[in-house]
């Protein structure tokens, strides 16, 4: 898919760090509760941006809706007192009016907003002519598209410090996260547009706190840019999401913790054998290749003779077959089971789509 994006070089609106850590509360409570967060969470020096949550979407109603308007000086001035730069989320043309008045540093669009293209819109509007970063977090659905659309509508106005915000996705399967990563969906941003930074935020993913190393960790791994964490005084009297807020302590050892491996590497012998490695992955994908291909030719053969002895294409036992005994051997040479049945299943699907066209190509030759 190619984007519709005007960016030339985003990163140097970005702190120089890595990774650059933006925490601070889910929500701004009072002028005591973010100064005291923001001067707690920046002695470590790792911390580059200050967050703050003004109005806050709840899924439900009758929840800490956040305190509106009057809390953005606090939060400025917290960012003031410590010397870092604040964020904040809009979710309307009015919240960003009010952040711009209150000299709010940078805005995100939350995961709420973005599914809806007229509010993202009706932001974008709001931000017209103005020169400020905004981050986009991923649509609550796993939509990519809606995710790209936003960035698109932002990027329209003129607005090209960009960044996108992974914070997982709403699942109706029961699973140990709060929202599951499907880390494959902001993999594929990244290659869609290498030149928007991609921050991870671990907090809405894990959903409680002590899930929050692994999964910042492995966004690190994954070369992300940067971690949003929330952060609170004291997280046990927090008025929205308290189980996955961290105290600045504990975001500073888990910082401390992180293994922040290199991206290249220098050495000579290192770059040799990577190469040797690389060599042998790309003659083993034209063998995968040509051996799909062979497997193509056979599929539409057998269609061509289901078609001549009038046949079903799908025959159920000899598919169930199949994956009874593919299961078996990929075992037997330690590759997952769930790899293995996807992977058929796509096969699979290509097959049935070969043999459909081979079907109709015979019946309008029969018809002509
Ligand atoms: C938040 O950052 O506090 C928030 C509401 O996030 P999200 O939009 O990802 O749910
Ligand atoms: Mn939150």
């Amino acid at each position: 898919m190619k984007l519709n994006l005007n960016i030339e070089k985003t990163d140097n609106w970005l702190p120089n760090k890595n990774p650059i850590i933006i925490s601070g509360p889910c929500s701004v409570e009072s002028e005591e509760q973010v100064l005291q967060t923001a001067l707690e969470v920046s002695k470590s020096k790792k911390v580059s941006i200050l967050r703050g949550g003004i109005w806050k979407p709840r899924t439900r109603p009758n929840s800490f809706e956040g305190v509106g308007e009057q809390g953005l000086s606090w939060l400025k001035q917290a960012g003031n007192s410590v010397g870092l730069p604040v964020a904040t989320e809009v979710a309307n043309a009015e919240h960003v009016e009010a952040c711009l008045k209150n000299n709010i540093d940078m805005l995100w669009i939350g995961a709420r907003t973005t599914v809806n293209p007229f509010s993202v819109q009706e932001i974008a509007n709001a931000l017209k002519g103005v020169d400020i970063p905004v981050f986009v977090k991923n649509p609550i659905t796993p939509d990519i598209n809606l995710w790209v659309g936003a960035l698109e509508r932002i990027n329209a106005v003129g607005i090209n410090k960009l960044g996108a915000i992974h914070r997982g996705f709403s699942s109706f399967d029961k699973s140990s996260y709060r929202n599951t990563p499907m880390w494959e969906i902001p993999i594929e941003l990244r290659l869609m547009c290498p030149q928007i930074p991609m921050i991870c935020d671990p907090s809405h993913i894990a959903g409680d706190k002590e899930l929050i190393p692994y999964v910042s960790q492995k966004a690190i791994d994954l070369d992300m840019e940067g971690l949003m964490i929330e952060s609170h005084i004291n997280p046990l009297v927090a008025k929205s999401d308290a189980k996955q807020q961290v105290t600045p302590l504990e975001l500073d050892v888990l910082i401390n913790n992180l293994i922040i491996r290199e991206k290249h590497s220098e050495s000579e012998e290192f770059i040799n054998k990577l190469e040797q490695l690389r060599s042998v992955i790309d003659e083993l994908d034209e063998e995968l290749i040509n051996k799909f291909s062979s497997r193509m030719s056979i599929i539409q053969k057998i269609g061509e003779y289901k078609h001549e002895n009038n046949v079903t294409i799908l025959q159920l036992e000899r598919w169930e077959q199949i994956l009874k005994n593919r299961s078996f051997l990929a075992d037997k040479v330690g590759l997952s089971d769930d790899f293995i049945k996807k992977m058929l299943e796509l096969v699979h699907q290509e097959s049935i789509r070969v043999q459909t066209q081979v079907m109709n190509k015979s019946r309008v030759s029969t018809d002509n």
